[in-house]
């Protein structure tokens, strides 16, 4: 990377010259770089209005407008349902704000301890264990393991998320990656190493920017053929799939096949915080060694009680789960007719293709602009160049005009950046 580098002396010091190396030059310049290439990142500053989800306030440049949210990850809108709402606010009156230290020092309430058996109870776990969130859950369950496991081998679908990536590297573990949800390119690379050694097989069983479902069935039948250790993070299927929003495990009724379940309390549980559910010796081993589970302040019992209540009002709100299939079929067919490009998924994630980042951002901006539509452009490095792309997630909320307003003002839009039809 070249750029130059303007070192700087403060006026009237003589010793202790400042910035001769010109941080700040170096970090504008790599700014710079992503401005050029049209993938700075411009953070939308919403409003919510409590109990009108998917409605929300935008504030930009001085103004304020009223918008539809197409793109959030509270998938059921959790995060605004008033049982929820009303265990969160108990919590803070008896509990307080804060849990007060680790896990191991005073953090541990009886609160967290529920929520855990909870979590095991869904994903029919011996145990689970809370994290601060769902990528220092990756990060920590995966490092422990990988760097734990004598002479450990880990294989990675090519497409999983960036926490557990951090996790893996962090092992220092060595790595094979498969191509994305290829099975016979996972059964060729364990077929090669050797029978004795411990592996470790991760994967999403949904992919959040593809809407992509793991073969999960396939998988645990080649992790059982060659003694493998299977991982799966439901972080995009907890709440929405299975009898009980178990996920994709849940649905497919293979509890007993995989070996480690991970996901987040922020999405379609609608508060805060990741945990990992598994084998009682599993958890423990992780509770007993993992940095990112020992060393940091044990998540608020405002957000545990909020997720608690959350999680129970999920495994039975099975019309909350139609409901939610039936609009993202609504949007589909809707986006179809239209001949608008998206990628055929099997889930609720709808990404639509605008394959250059600069158009994907003014199509965003004109959205926001003119149909009062928030939706923020998918970019590099979170989606491969050439695929960059708008990713919309209907909720149970989105009504049927809403869902109207999206394909008309996506059309409009659509055509006045020179986005091809489908
Ligand atoms: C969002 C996400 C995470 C991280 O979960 P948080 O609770 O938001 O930290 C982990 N894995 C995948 C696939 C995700 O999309």
């Amino acid at each position: 990377m070249s750029f130059s580098r303007k070192p700087r002396v403060e006026a009237g010091t003589t010793s202790a010259p400042a910035d001769v190396f010109g941080y700040d030059a170096f970090f504008n310049h790599a700014l710079d770089g992503l401005k050029g290439a049209g993938n700075y990142r411009h953070f939308a500053r919403l409003e919510r209005l409590p109990g009108q989800f998917p409605r929300a306030l935008l504030h930009s440049d001085g103004a304020v407008r009223e918008v539809t949210v197409w793109c959030s990850n509270d998938y059921l809108g959790m995060s605004q349902h008033p049982t929820v709402e009303a265990a969160m606010v108990e919590a803070g009156h008896t509990s307080g704000a804060g849990a007060g230290g680790t896990r191991n020092i005073s953090g541990t309430h009886q609160v967290h301890a529920a929520l855990e058996a909870e979590l095991a109870a869904l994903h029919r776990k011996d145990a689970a264990l809370l994290f601060t969130s769902g990528y220092i859950a990756n990060q920590g369950a995966l490092a422990t393991l990988a760097s734990r496991l004598p002479n450990c081998i880990v294989l990675s679908d090519a497409k999983n998320h960036a926490s557990m990536i951090a996790g893996l590297r962090q092992s220092g573990a060595e790595k094979l990656i498969f191509r994305h949800n290829d099975v016979a390119h996972l059964a060729e690379l364990l077929a090669a190493l050797p029978r004795e050694r411990p592996k470790l097989i991760a994967v999403e069983s949904v992919y959040s920017m593809d809407g992509t479902i793991a073969d999960l069935r396939s998988i645990a039948a080649l992790a059982k053929e060659y003694g493998a250790l299977t991982y799966v993070d439901e972080v995009h299927a907890v709440g929405l799939y299975g009898v009980r929003g178990g996920g994709i495990i849940d649905a497919l009724g293979l509890h007993d096949q995989i070996d480690i379940v991970q996901a987040t309390l922020a999405k379609a549980f609608g508060v805060m915080g990741g945990y990992v559910a598994a084998s009682a010796a599993t958890i423990d081993f992780l509770r007993s060694f993992s940095a990112e589970f020992i060393f940091t302040t044990s998540l608020s019992p405002v957000l545990v009680a909020a997720a608690l209540s959350s999680v129970r009002h999920v495994a039975t709100a099975t019309d909350l789960r139609i409901r939610h299939q039936t609009q993202v079929a609504k949007l589909k067919k809707a986006l179809a007719a239209a001949r608008i490009p998206v990628l055929a998924t099997d889930t609720h994630i709808v990404p639509v293709i605008i394959g250059d980042a600069k158009r994907c951002k003014a199509v965003c901006d004109g959205l926001r602009d003119n149909h009062n539509i928030y939706v923020q452009p998918i970019n590099f490095p979170t989606v491969p160049r050439g695929t960059e792309r708008l990713r919309l997630t209907p909720s149970p909320l989105h009504t049927d005009a809403q869902i109207a307003a999206l394909v008309t003002a996506l059309t409009t839009e659509l055509a006045r950046h020179g986005v091809p039809q489908a």
